[in-house]
């Protein structure tokens, strides 16, 4: 085989790139760029090490993935409150997976940068006019007379990102996800009274737990967490990912820093800081992941994710051709190291039985190591009558509780799930309605009353608890 040709974190400029934005002011952009490649690293090596380390022990199942968050945030949604919900929604969710699966669970929020969308055609109609389509608050305006792409905004991006990661440390510093008082992450406005009773009946028997460990004095023992880094009880770890869809903003935060030691020799003679070797870390994010419309083998966005050191996700959708997988993971993988590649599969509830064992099948004859999780949102939108978009929740729970079966089928395992969801409420408390069905049974006719995403339509806050506890009772140890 041909050696792969030099790598750059500008090599993907030289080829085709899908999705790309075509800026009016091609100076103005440059200007932005090289001021944001003076800024500050949002994340560190040693966090994205540490998340690389903890998906590893995802693939030799030893814990359970969860990636969730927003469709695409926008710049008015950075608040206290949306911020705050949506990371109480996040630990909710993985407090009760821990609980029915007895597994460690790795927290990826859709968070701190995920605005840029990719769009399935140029122009859309806004009323009566063709405009430019909307690309996401990074790139253009959501009003149909903001359409032009600015390159401030990757600017007022890279703010928002930091703004917005600066509040979830601190939130998470500072007691919020402590699990002496879960209660706090809010379910006073959950209407389902079971669901309701559920959730008490989990944080019952984890304050009986954690007094019990405090008595006899064993309340911070070595903990998963730790995977080189900080944990204690009441304290997580949460990790930051967008899609790496906007590579100028992604080449701008690409940085080299020396690879941790323990990767780089196994000796304890000292090396000097010349010696140690260098690897490009994308600090914008711990994890980043190659959207199912921009993952040609030949293509810019894969070129661009070769060469970073993040673990990073790729879509897999009904339209990977056969072979395909594989030679993306040949590519991106090459040295086969676990705990690099998740793949996302996101087929639709009426494809996936068509796809999944197949694609299982290949990889696992590669013998590359992958993490397989399912997303059950992006293959299962549609319109409803009024005109919004929408998905249904039993389509969404039978895309996953197939995929659930096949990974069993095939001796497989399902490491993770991949879901667009919100703990956004509107002033009077209420959650989101753009998801029909749940235990809350929201029906079409209610979309309209909260719908409010600009994008895809998001599971609200009991919808969501809907899912993990259909996980978190199948994985019931
Ligand atoms: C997304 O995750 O928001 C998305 C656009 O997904 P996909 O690339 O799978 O369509
Ligand atoms: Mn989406």
């Amino acid at each position: 085989m041909a050696a792969p040709e030099a790598w750059s974190p500008a090599s993907w400029r030289s080829k085709d790139i899908a999705q790309g934005v075509d800026y009016p002011d091609r100076e103005h952009l440059t200007k932005v760029l090289s001021k944001i490649g003076t800024l500050p690293p949002l994340v560190t090596p040693a966090e994205i090490e540490r998340l690389r380390y903890q998906l590893a022990a995802v693939q030799k199942n030893e814990a359970f993935l969860l990636h969730a968050g927003d469709c695409a945030e926008s710049f008015d949604a950075c608040t206290h409150e949306n911020i705050s919900n949506k990371i109480g929604l996040i630990l909710t969710f993985s407090l009760i997976l821990i609980w029915g699966a007895r597994l460690p669970v790795v927290r990826i929020g859709r968070i701190a940068g995920q605005y840029a969308k990719p769009r399935s055609s140029k122009m859309e109609k806004v009323g009566d006019r063709e405009v430019l389509s909307f690309r996401g608050d990074n790139v253009n305006g959501l009003d149909a007379n903001d359409r032009t792409p600015d390159p401030e905004r990757l600017l007022s991006a890279y703010f928002h990102s930091t703004t917005t990661l600066n509040h979830v440390r601190s939130l998470l510093t500072s007691g919020f996800a402590s699990l002496h008082h879960p209660r706090e992450w809010s379910l006073s406005h959950v209407r389902s009274p079971s669901l309701r009773k559920e959730f008490e009946a989990i944080v019952t028997n984890l304050s009986d737990a954690l007094d019990f460990s405090r008595t006899i004095g064993v309340e911070s023992g070595p903990s998963f967490e730790q995977g080189g880094g900080r944990g204690t009880v009441g304290e997580v770890d949460f990790y930051t990912s967008h899609e790496g869809l906007m590579l100028e903003y992604e080449q701008a935060l690409t940085r080299a820093f020396p690879l941790p030691r323990e990767r780089t020799s196994k000796s304890k003679k000292p090396i000097s800081a010349s010696e140690t070797p260098k690897a490009f870390y994308n600090t914008s994010a711990h994890f980043l992941w190659i959207g199912d419309r921009t993952r040609q083998i030949t293509g810019a966005h894969v070129e661009y994710f070769r060469g970073i050191r993040n673990p990073i996700g790729i879509k897999v959708g009904p339209s990977m051709g056969k072979g395909e997988i594989v030679r993306l993971l040949d590519i991106v993988n090459p040295l086969k190291e676990p705990g690099r590649v998740t793949l996302i599969t996101r087929y639709g509830a009426g494809k996936i039985a068509e796809h999944l064992a197949g694609h299982i099948a290949e990889v696992r004859e590669s013998g590359h190591p992958v993490i397989w999780i399912c997303d059950p949102m992006h293959g299962n939108t549609h319109t409803s009558a009024s005109g919004l978009k929408t998905r249904n929740f039993s389509t969404i729970i039978s895309e996953l509780t197939q995929c659930l079966r096949i990974h069993a089928q095939c001796d497989s395992r399902l490491g993770g799930v991949s879901l667009e969801f919100t703990g956004e409420l509107n002033e009077e408390g209420f959650s989101v309605t753009e998801c029909v069905g749940g235990s809350m049974e929201l029906s079409e006719a209610e979309l309209g009353l909260r719908y409010q995403s600009f994008c895809d339509p998001r599971l609200n806050f009991e919808q969501s608890l809907d899912v993990a506890f259909l996980i978190s009772n199948y994985f019931q140890k």
